[in-house]
């Protein structure tokens, strides 16, 4: 016998029999190879038909069930890549170790790791309707993507000339109740600052802005929440409306899609004592402007030992743009302000070998508005000598008017839970959008079952949500 389950016992046992074996093949954003082979192997034994690729992609086709025949096949869509994240003091290895599942109160999870029910909550639910010889379904086309969290090449590098519904649910949401309709399109920006050092005359300190509550750089623009790289820069320029200060190094944030908690920057300055009481008295009246969130915001000032600095037009140049670069909501959707249409975040800043690089994120759902946001940028960065590259563009998916998947979503919802589900936008990225450009006319909607804290070893999924997602799923495939 092999090891225990820890799955079992859970209904339907093959929905979770499905996710436990999942969650022993290592999949990793571009290490897909295992996870497709597996899939590969699936379609053999149960006899379906089924395409991959280079990238491993894995597209597996079942026919409509008896009198489906006539219906427009369908697509389900979700990816096989997990974000791998683990505690520090656990040892795992993402290449090689199966995740160690655990139960606590009826929710899932795998012990010091990420769990990967984002997406392998997709991925099971596909699996357990393709085995199901029972299920009532049109054509069905189970599209499994690879590389998602890295920037969606599986789905932008697939052959979608293959797929023939136009009809999608993708599986790659997470709140029950809740379908997603519409999601942004973004890009990545660097703006590069080259500048040389020269030595430094006077007294070189370090100031740290810290205890930030960041967040994520489009589903939490709209909150309002400081970001530590624009907080500090404009530390130090008002500082510098003051007493002379140099820049030495400006570095803060770790992901251009988060945004950024702490900064730090090293400084040189004439008049120390000026320059402390300027950057206190700065940051003094930034924190009354903060949102509770942020309570937790400090900056310290210590001794550093930086022996070179830019010039002060350079450091002008660096600090006029963190002042100046769009930042934050940029437009709301016209007639739904509730919805955020358009942002932009600046998520990274990089001294290095002569040349300060800032790391921003504009989005949209709008293409055009998108496309204006970069220009901003692009023009600012043009104005202040640096050189302004985007790259990783990648398009929204646009909210449809009027769309039948999403009234067979609510139609099932109200039958299965006897609850009205609601519909959002969200303003970050998902597939759908790449997707929907590539099939053209593509009707979709995201849904999911309850996953908490996902990219994170906290990552969890409630089981009797997973199951009632799945048996949702069903449902909207008997209706469609
Ligand atoms: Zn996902």
């Amino acid at each position: 016998m092999g090891q225990k389950r820890v799955l079992a016992g859970y209904e339907p046992a093959a929905l979770f029999e499905y996710f436990e074996d999942i969650s022993a093949i290592p999949r990793g954003s571009g290490n897909e190879a295992g996870i497709a082979a597996y899939l590969c192997a699936f379609a053999e034994k149960t006899g379906l038909e089924y395409h991959t690729d280079a990238l491993h992609n894995v597209l597996i086709r079942k026919p409509a069930s008896p009198g489906f025949e006539a219906h427009p096949p369908v697509i389900l869509q979700g990816h096989t890549d997990m974000v791998c994240e683990k505690n520090a003091d656990v040892a795992h290895d993402f290449l090689r170790d199966g995740l160690r599942l655990r139960v606590d109160g009826g929710w899932l999870s795998a012990e010091g790791t990420t769990l990967g029910g984002d997406d392998g909550a997709a991925v099971a639910m596909m699996l357990a309707i393709l085995g199901d010889e029972k299920a009532e379904h049109p054509a069905l086309e189970c599209m499994f993507t690879v590389q998602e969290e890295t920037g969606m090449d599986g789905a932008n590098g697939f052959d979608w000339s293959l797929v023939r519904g136009r009809t999608m649910i993708n599986l790659d949401s997470e709140t029950p109740g809740v379908a997603t309709v519409s999601c942004a399109g973004g890009a990545t920006g660097s703006i590069r600052f080259s500048a040389e050092a020269q030595p430094v005359g006077g007294r070189a300190l370090r100031v740290s802005v810290a205890g930030l509550a960041g967040g994520h750089s489009g589903a939490d623009i709209h909150l309002g929440r400081a970001n530590a790289i624009l907080t500090l820069c404009r530390i130090l320029s008002e500082t510098a409306e003051k007493t002379p200060l140099r820049l030495s190094s400006l570095n803060g944030g770790n992901k251009s899609n988060a945004i950024p908690r702490e900064c730090d920057a090293e400084i040189a300055v004439e008049d120390e004592a000026e320059a402390r009481a300027q950057i206190a008295a700065a940051a003094e009246r930034i924190s009354n402007e903060l949102c509770a969130a942020d309570a937790g915001f400090s900056v310290k000032i210590e001794e550093a030992s930086a022996e070179d600095a830019l010039s002060a037009k350079d450091t002008r140049r660096i600090l006029a743009f963190a002042s100046l670069v769009p930042n934050g909501v940029q437009s709301r959707t016209p007639d739904a302000p509730e919805l955020v249409e358009s942002s932009s975040s600046l998520g990274v800043v990089r001294t290095e070998a002569g040349e300060t690089v800032f790391t921003v994120m504009p989005r949209s759902s709008a293409e055009s508005r998108l496309d204006l946001i970069i220009r901003k940028i692009s023009l600012l960065a043009g104005l202040l000598g640096a050189q302004a590259d985007f790259v990783d563009r990648y398009p929204g998916w646009e909210y449809a008017p009027a769309s039948r998947v999403r009234d067979v979503y609510l139609a099932a919802y109200r039958e299965t839970t006897g609850a009205e589900a609601r519909v959002e936008a969200i303003h970050a990225g998902l597939e759908c959008g790449v997707i929907g450009q590539k099939l053209g006319g593509m009707d979709a909607v995201s849904i999911g079952p309850d996953l908490r804290d996902i990219h994170t070893p906290d990552e969890r999924m409630q089981l009797d949500s997973f199951a009632e997602t799945f048996a949702l799923v069903k449902r909207m495939l008997a209706m469609l």
